[in-house]
């Protein structure tokens, strides 16, 4: 079986390459984390495409709903399928079972929220989710990576409660870039400290990207140093 992943745009339904629309096209069949968002989007496109959904409840049995097809698009709720999203299991079960796999380059939520951060992107580390289990999250909170860019994904009602871990962790002045609302209409891209943005944040709406500067006893370079890039910021947020 050939199976190909498709990003799908985060917010602006033009953020789709020809690529992708080609395999969306072509393929036997779509299937998708959910039918409903999937389905607004290849009605955009003019796509009539027969659809399976595989979600993280439905994706144990991949192998069952995706019997017959010769070529399979899967594409996530949005972005990259397999970055924090159900992708990354269908990928595991696409090497296990030795299916012919393609991931096309597309939209992701964490490359556009870095950059924009002004943030030093050459070392980074993506953390995905933190988990919600406070031991579990403890732990990852302090194995977290050191002396380089840290991008975090977050839910809105979680994103006060992560801003406090984070600011306990890193100190209330450290400076951090919130990414909200990537390529849709109230896009906004917040430059400051933990504890200023804990107060800018107070009620949280849309999603979310967090992006940490680099840890101060570990920046090499002037541009890495956590109080020249909170001056920097000074007047942007
Ligand atoms: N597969 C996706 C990707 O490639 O970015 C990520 C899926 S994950 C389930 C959803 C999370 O991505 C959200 O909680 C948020 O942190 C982030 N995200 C997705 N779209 C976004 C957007 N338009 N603006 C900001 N963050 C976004």
């Amino acid at each position: 079986m050939r199976l190909v992943l498709v990003p799908t745009p985060i917010g602006n339904l033009e953020d789709i390459t020809l690529r992708a629309l080609r395999v969306l096209r072509e393929a036997d069949v779509v299937a998708c984390e959910d039918t409903r968002r999937t389905g607004v989007l290849l009605q955009h496109y003019g796509l009539h495409k027969k659809m399976v959904r595989l979600d993280q409840h439905t994706l144990r049995r991949a192998k069952d709903l995706l019997a017959g097809y010769s070529y399979v698009a899967y594409a996530t709720d949005a972005g990259t399928p397999g970055i924090s999203d159900p992708g990354a299991e269908l990928v595991a079960l696409a090497v296990r079972e030795g299916w012919q796999l393609e991931v096309l380059p597309g939209p992701t939520a964490l490359i556009p929220a870095l950059v924009a951060s002004g943030m030093p992107t050459a070392r980074f580390a993506f953390e995905g989710f933190l988990p919600q289990k406070s031991s579990e999250r403890k732990a990852r909170l302090e194995q977290m990576a050191q002396g380089r860019t840290v991008v975090l994904y977050e839910a809105p009602h979680r994103l006060q409660q992560t801003l406090e871990d984070l600011a306990k962790l890193y100190g209330p002045e450290h400076p951090v870039a919130l990414a909200r609302e990537l390529s849709k209409l109230h896009e906004e891209i917040w430059r400051g400290s933990l504890k200023a943005a804990q107060e800018h944040f107070r009620e949280p709406r849309g999603e979310f990207v967090i992006v940490l500067g680099p840890k101060a006893q570990d920046a090499k370079r002037e541009t890495q140093n956590p109080e020249e890039l909170l001056e920097h910021f000074k007047g942007q947020g």
